[in-house]
């Protein structure tokens, strides 16, 4: 039996507990494959504080063993996604019976327990059917998938329109397959020739590195009026100035992924070219648009290294994430908790 307790900064112990449904509207699942996430690594560190002990695991998927008989969509047997976000249950929007509106949403291994656990019981609602066509792997990707699609969403963008992506790891790659899946033009920018190869695999045109001839390039890819948005992904490490730096006036720049690092923005820019610069750290009801996503092909994660761990330490894999995290390297490590 499983369930890794945080118990302090770099201090995961196994607990083993037993829990059971206790309403009709519950859903017991067995946690059966679990992605180490970078956010994980940054709990994990003791980077992102949380109230401890607290479970770990942002990313899960499992089979449904019980379900209480006030449950809709979800039987026993059905395979699921555990929604790594949910609403705050506090704020105003939430207290108005409008939780899709909360404006606090909480984090699954951070504000609640995680799923790194054998069992896992919550309200139906905060797990989804996945169809036999999304994959395990598929669906562990829902949530970077989702938080793209929620920049797109946020960018109203046209079609032909040109967006530079900052750092082109898992994230930022998966960005710039979401743009590119709504017509939207990504040019990809990183320091890392693995990562622009693997973008250029996914059939994006434009990536450059973050070198000397950099704006030139921009420039030229956008008919000298340089870029109409940009997505920064915090994970990158490049300079934030990047991205204020290659959009034109007026237009909107938006930080992604979560960042520990205490990461300071010049705001000359910003300022200069009354730019708006916002934050999408989220999928919170993105999951239904994602998985019709999957559904049409919309993203290529073969690109991605994977390892699937049946044997692990959960202690050693996350020590190890803290120094070379899933962007850095593009690898994912998948842990499979059922055999
Ligand atoms: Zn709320």
């Amino acid at each position: 039996m499983d369930n890794w307790l945080l118990k302090g900064p770099k201090t995961l112990v196994n607990e083993p507990t037993g829990q059971n449904i206790e309403s009709p509207t519950q859903v017991k699942v067995k946690v059966s494959h679990l992605l180490v996430t970078d956010f994980d690594a940054q709990v994990f560190s003791g980077d992102i504080p949380v109230t401890y002990p607290r479970v770990l695991g942002r990313a899960a998927v499992g089979i449904v063993t019980e379900a209480g008989e006030g449950c809709y969509g979800v039987e026993k047997n059905a395979r699921v996604y555990f929604e790594p976000t949910r609403s705050c249950g506090k704020c105003l929007a939430c207290r108005s019976g409008k939780p899709k509106e909360c404006t606090n949403v909480i984090s699954a291994g951070s504000d609640f327990d995680g799923f790194m656990r054998d069992f896992a019981v919550c309200e139906y609602r905060d797990v989804a059917a996945l169809p036999d066509s999304v994959d395990d792997i598929h669906a562990l990707c829902i949530e970077p998938v989702g938080i793209a699609e929620n920049i797109y969403d946020k960018l109203n963008l046209s079609a032909g329109q040109r967006v530079a992506v900052v750092g082109a790891d898992i994230t930022g790659n998966i960005i710039a397959q979401v743009l590119q899946y709504h017509k939207v033009i990504p040019i990809v920018i990183d320091n890392n020739p693995a990562n622009l190869e693997r973008a250029r695999n996914c059939g994006i045109y434009y990536t450059f590195a973050a070198d000397d001839e950099l704006d030139e390039r921009v420039k030229d890819a956008t008919g000298g009026h340089f870029c109409d948005a940009a997505v920064y992904c915090s994970n990158s490490r490049l300079p934030i100035s990047i991205s204020t730096r290659l959009v034109g006036n007026g237009k909107k720049v938006v930080l992604c992924s979560p960042s520990p690092h205490n990461a300071t923005m010049d705001i000359s820019d910003v300022l200069e070219k009354n730019l708006t610069v916002f934050g999408v750290s989220n999928a919170y009801d993105y999951t239904d648009a994602v998985i019709n996503m999957f559904i049409h092909g919309a993203v290529n994660l073969d690109v991605f290294e994977k390892e699937i761990l049946t044997e692990y330490n959960p202690v050693e894999i996350l020590k190890q994430k803290c120094v070379a995290t899933n962007s850095k390297t593009g690898k994912m490590t998948v842990l499979k908790m059922i055999l």
